[in-house]
């Protein structure tokens, strides 16, 4: 359950009236439209985080000022919070990408010669983000031995976490580092659910397409940045070039917790990840690619140190047991002194006949 501080974004209807920006607070949700007036009363967020950092600063000193005096309503149905527009999905965590390198890579070395130069990322499909609680069905594709067209036998999660860009920027021209706070308007935990076998056939030479693009998991609420506690990043080794360096500390102090059906199997740490969010943004528009409100970036799978620690069957397994239907999974997070940021949650859903 949300405290009386963190105060996260939703987007909320009750019975048939329209869709609402709303507030999580403990057991309730704040109606902002009821308080702050029609430009609440929006089916996602976007027009909102489209205002910039201030009027985000603004609204939160009166959402908090309203959290401790206001009604709350109690029943209350979720949307999914913003329309995603881009979705990329980076690679970030050193030990993932060491774990799946001697998987994927047994005669080669770990990590690729790339990956402590740039974030490396892909471009996911922002239609198939969907709102915690949608089940998943589980994918076909063609798949080894063979190979042959059959339903995955190797479905899995990444314990991910996401970033919601709210200001976009202009085409042709990149956005620093320094500029994050100005772009970024909250984050989500992600789940990218994963096709192992499928993925490991098609992804050579263009990476991940339809063992990924089946369906990615967000959690309802959007937690502001301002809400999230900042620790200081790892040393990067090689140093980065100078379009990735970053000023003051931008690793984000949450623990993750990954479930299957009720029971903890891991504990993914997230301020360790080698690459951090401004290093993400910077990188993705390195190139003069421009953002647009609703683009959503992921972290990759969160993987630490200890086999305890690592977001995904494949790693927590050493790749020989995945999910199967009926599975429940349900990733949350906390803050390092154990605030509560949120959860997304699935079901597996047996393949098509
Ligand atoms: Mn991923």
């Amino acid at each position: 359950m949300f405290d009386r501080t963190t105060l996260p974004y939703g987007v909320f209807s009750t019975g048939d009236g329209p869709t609402r920006i709303g507030v999580a607070v403990e057991d309730g949700v704040l109606d902002l439209a009821a308080h702050l007036g029609p430009a609440f009363e929006r089916p996602s967020l976007n027009s909102f985080m489209a205002e910039g950092p201030q009027r985000w600063a603004e609204v939160r000193e009166q959402v908090r000022g309203l959290a401790q005096t206001a009604d709350l309503l109690h029943d209350v149905t979720l949307h999914l919070p913003f329309e995603v527009a881009d979705y990329v999905d980076f690679y970030a965590s050193e030990q993932h990408a060491t774990n799946l390198g001697r998987m994927f890579r047994p005669d080669g070395d770990a990590l690729l010669p790339n990956w402590k130069h740039l974030p490396v990322g892909y471009h996911g499909r922002a239609g198939t983000v969907v709102l915690s609680g949608t089940d998943v069905v589980r994918p076909c594709g063609l798949t080894l031995p063979g190979p042959e067209h059959r339903a995955s036998a190797k479905l899995d999660v990444e314990v991910e976490v996401g970033f919601v860009v709210g200001v976009g920027s202009e085409l042709g021209k990149p956005v620093p580092t320094g500029d994050f706070a100005d772009h970024v308007f909250g984050m989500v935990l992600v789940n990218d659910w994963s096709a192992r076998d499928i993925q490991s056939f098609e992804y050579v030479p263009l990476g991940p397409f339809l063992g990924k693009s089946f369906a990615t998991s967000i959690s309802p609420w959007v937690v502001p940045l301002d809400a999230l506690d900042r620790v200081p990043a790892p040393v990067q080794d090689p140093p980065v070039s100078s379009y990735l360096e970053v000023d003051g500390d931008w690793a984000f102090d949450l623990t993750l917790s990954l479930q299957r059906n009720g029971t903890e199997v891991s504990r993914p740490p997230f301020a360790g990840m080698y690459w951090t969010a401004p290093q993400m943004l910077a990188h993705m528009t390195a190139n003069g690619a421009s953002l647009r409100t609703g683009d959503l970036f992921a972290s990759g799978t969160v993987s630490g140190d200890e086999v305890d620690q690592r977001g995904s069957f494949i790693e927590l397994t050493w790749n020989t047991e995945f999910l199967a239907d009926g599975d429940v999974v349900t990733i949350s997070a906390t803050t390092g002194s154990g605030r509560y940021l949120g959860e997304v949650t699935g079901r597996v859903l047996p393949a098509p006949q």
